[in-house]
């Protein structure tokens, strides 16, 4: 995707900010969205969207990417690197129409997890039980299941629960972008564990700063030379940092 011009920043900073993190990915995964497919991102498998946001963070900032995760050990900060492009290697390993799941007499048809069932699971109290989130979030994407030729309409729940550990595999598999899970050891105390890395709120915290940031230049350079919001952002970037460290007094 092309880079993303200041004006594209503080409108995502703008739409994304008040509301919710599922909305909000799908708010900044739809910028890096090119709409050559036509399934919308909300309803692709949830590494789709992580994919988009890949790309936007690369738009954004480049390939290379620092996070830190708390050590559950010694809780101090972990650091962290990855690139874009090594994660969006896993893209071409989704798979968005799965073959049925055959296991012990029965027959699954399931689909990948997308945002859109994270969103309605979010509406629902009940799912923030670990256990019985899981069952929800199954319960959701099969599509059709049966039982030596007979169908199954009981769900999730009166399915045995060596399938439907068979089936979160073959999701996980299917789609090895929706959980992005680091192994990681400490190097204070040595502590190894797997962090989940949250690429959309990754992404969300730069567009926050760079938000934020740009708000400031923009009321630095108004109030110095009575330029508007569109003026400023129409510069480019070297510009307005040099014009605002003049205002600032940090140059000459
Ligand atoms: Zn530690």
């Amino acid at each position: 995707m092309r880079a993303l011009s200041a004006g594209d920043v503080l409108r995502l900073w703008d739409e994304c900010r008040d509301t919710s993190p599922e909305a909000r990915a799908l708010v900044l995964a739809a910028a890096a969205d090119d709409g050559t497919v036509s399934v919308p991102p909300a309803e692709r498998p949830i590494g789709r969207v992580t994919a988009l946001l890949l790309r936007l963070r690369n738009a954004l900032a480049g390939p290379r990417m620092a996070a830190t995760v708390g050590c559950p050990g010694c809780h101090g900060t972990v650091e962290f690197q990855a690139t874009t492009e090594a994660l969006l290697a896993l893209e071409d390993k989704i798979v968005d129409a799965p073959p049925p799941l055959l296991h012990g007499g029965y027959a699954v048809d399931w689909r990948c997890p997308s945002y859109e069932d994270l969103r309605t699971m979010a509406e629902r109290p009940e799912a923030d039980d670990p256990v019985r989130g899981a069952l929800l979030l199954l319960e959701r994407c099969l599509l059709n299941v049966r039982h030596e030729e007979s169908a199954v309409a009981d769900g999730a729940v009166a399915l045995p629960a060596e399938l439907r550990e068979a089936l979160s595999e073959a999701m996980a598999s299917a789609d090895p972008l929706a959980d992005l899970l680091v192994d990681l050891r400490c190097p204070d105390c040595e502590h190894a564990f797997t962090a989940d890395f949250d690429m959309a709120a990754f992404v969300w915290a730069e567009v926050e700063s760079r938000g934020r940031r740009l708000l400031m230049e923009v009321d630095a350079l108004a109030r110095a030379y009575g330029w508007s919001e569109t003026d400023v952002l129409a510069l480019s970037e070297p510009r307005r940092e040099h014009y605002v460290r003049i205002v600032t007094g940090e140059s000459p």
